[in-house]
């Protein structure tokens, strides 16, 4: 089954005595292992359709399925603990927690899932290692360089083995050089891990070294070339 699937979405937000249409009859399909980039003009709706992916809101119409599973008339309390247990969210601000190590904040989403304390301090160790991190666990935020924090975001993000990756400007606050790199290892990790990833990104370049890239036009969803 996908990993996310919209059939027929539709979402809009009052204006004025009308509604402004973000989705209306928005389709996608992301499968397990697959890297989708969203790439769309700003105001398009990239961050509404992140927020449905996400949970986060409910579509005015359709549904949304999160590994098969239907979600849009499910109870918020359903719906946190998908959110919690099937996704990982990476944002273009790295939100850390600034008094913890890195090492502490990939292993702290883990014990709030109920994790044994040792076991979760491996799990982090191990990715954080992958990740090119290996000498910057007991790191904290801001000992890092932007490219090291974003990717201990990513490591919190994936660390309780989601789903479903959903990352907004993962790269946007890095330059370049840094962002090419820091996504270079963000591919390597969902090709290792078969997780499937919606990245809206304004970088066509990082958009071209993704398998697919969708766009938001009309409230539709489209497949770019
Ligand atoms: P993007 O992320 O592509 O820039 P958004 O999804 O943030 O686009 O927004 C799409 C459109 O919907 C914008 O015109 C925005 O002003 C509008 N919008 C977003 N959220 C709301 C809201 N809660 N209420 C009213 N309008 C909204
Ligand atoms: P980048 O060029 O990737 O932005 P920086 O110049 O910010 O990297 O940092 C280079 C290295 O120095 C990084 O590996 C980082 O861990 C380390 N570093 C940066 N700031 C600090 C700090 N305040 N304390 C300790 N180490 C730091």
């Amino acid at each position: 089954v996908p990993a996310l699937f919209f059939s027929k979405v539709e979402r809009r937000y009052p204006q004025g005595s009308g509604a402004l249409e973000i989705l209306r009859g928005a389709e996608l399909a992301i499968w397990p292992g697959e890297l989708v980039a969203l790439v769309a003009p700003s105001g398009a709706g990239k961050s509404t359709l992140l927020h449905l992916a996400g949970l986060l809101e409910r579509p005015d119409g359709g549904e949304v399925y999160i590994g098969g599973t239907p979600t849009a008339t499910m109870a918020d309390s359903e719906r946190t603990r998908l959110r919690r247990e099937e996704m990982g969210f990476v944002y273009q601000f790295h939100h850390l927690l600034p008094e913890f190590s890195a090492l502490e904040n990939v292993v702290m989403p883990q014990l709030i899932r109920g994790l044994g304390a040792k076991e979760a301090k491996s799990r982090a160790t191990e990715l954080l290692s992958f990740l090119g991190l290996k000498d910057r666990l007991i790191h904290r935020p801001a000992e890092l360089s932007g490219g090291e924090q974003q990717r201990v975001a990513i490591a919190r993000a994936v660390a309780n083995g989601p789903r479903l990756l959903l990352a907004d400007e993962p790269t946007g606050n890095l330059d370049p050089h840094t962002a090419g790199h820091v996504f270079g290892i963000l591919l390597s990790l969902v090709r290792a891990s078969g997780l499937a990833a919606l990245v809206a990104t304004h970088n066509m370049e990082l958009a071209g070294r993704m398998d697919r890239r969708v766009t938001i036009r009309d409230g539709l969803i489209e497949q770019l070339a």
